[in-house]
């Protein structure tokens, strides 16, 4: 079995003990990380992996809650010694970015950096984003402030299927881009443009069939989420779990 082991589970205004939301998925031949909203190297270290095991990192979209940790972990690793090469996928509005986010930091000046690839995804449905021996993951434009994928994840292994809304509205696309997954992990923000309510998120699980609910990216600040359980169960029949930081799921 695979594994994600979440990262960080709240929106764009994290707290003590939810991080922006992120996540690592966890196969045999090396772990895949979405999102680097903070540093996810002391986190990684935690689970036992190898920072240099580290060399694929999926980034859905530029806003600050979900690249704004890159410059510190590329300082860190370099910092380390590494010399295994980072490969970073993404829209060419992001890939653009962060690119220019570290040329901000000058680091064509650090000495002895290692190599670090950067693999522009198409802003369509079904995209091809990654495929190792673990998973095959392809990219699926949401609909949010600026372009976004959301992923859908297969387990090549055993067939399973994880989902990923990001951030986004309710939109046809992510019908095709749940359709039966074994876990949907969706965004339950908030209703409004560019974001979901857990309501809205449990629509979609229902109409794309998926067989399990896991509600993500959700407001921390002076709130209490735990009542968004019941609010997707209004909309979804199956399991509904609230995802919290450092949980794991198999699949
Ligand atoms: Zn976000």
């Amino acid at each position: 079995m695979a594994r994600i082991v979440i990262l960080g589970s709240s929106a764009a205004v994290s707290d003590a003990k939810h991080d922006n939301t992120h996540f690592v998925l966890i196969g045999e031949t090396g772990p895949v990380l979405v999102d680097c909203g903070s540093n996810p190297l002391g986190k990684i270290k935690n689970l036992g992996i190898d920072d240099e095991a580290l060399q694929d990192i999926i980034l859905t979209h530029f806003h600050p809650d979900h690249v704004s940790g890159v410059p510190n972990m590329l300082m860190h690793m370099w910092l380390l010694g590494r010399h295994a090469p980072l490969r970073f996928y993404g829209l060419n509005h992001c890939i653009k970015r962060t690119e220019d986010m570290m040329s901000a930091f000058a680091w064509e000046t650090w000495p002895n950096f290692f190599p670090v690839t950067f693999k522009r995804v198409r802003e369509r449905d079904n995209d091809l984003v990654l495929d190792n021996a673990d998973f095959r993951i392809t990219a699926w434009p949401t609909k949010h402030f600026v372009p976004t994928i959301g992923l859908r994840i297969e387990n090549k292994r055993t067939g399973t299927v994880l989902a990923y809304s990001c951030d986004t509205e309710p939109i046809p696309g992510l019908i095709d881009l749940a359709h039966d997954a074994d876990l949907l992990i969706h965004e339950a923000a908030g209703k409004g443009f560019g974001h979901s309510s857990a309501r809205q998120a449990g629509e979609i699980a229902t109409e794309a069939g998926a067989k399990s609910l896991y509600l993500i990216h959700y407001q921390v600040w002076n709130t209490d989420p735990r009542p968004l359980i019941d609010e997707a169960r209004e909309t979804y029949d199956g399991p509904v779990t609230l995802c919290e930081d450092f949980d794991e799921y198999e699949f």
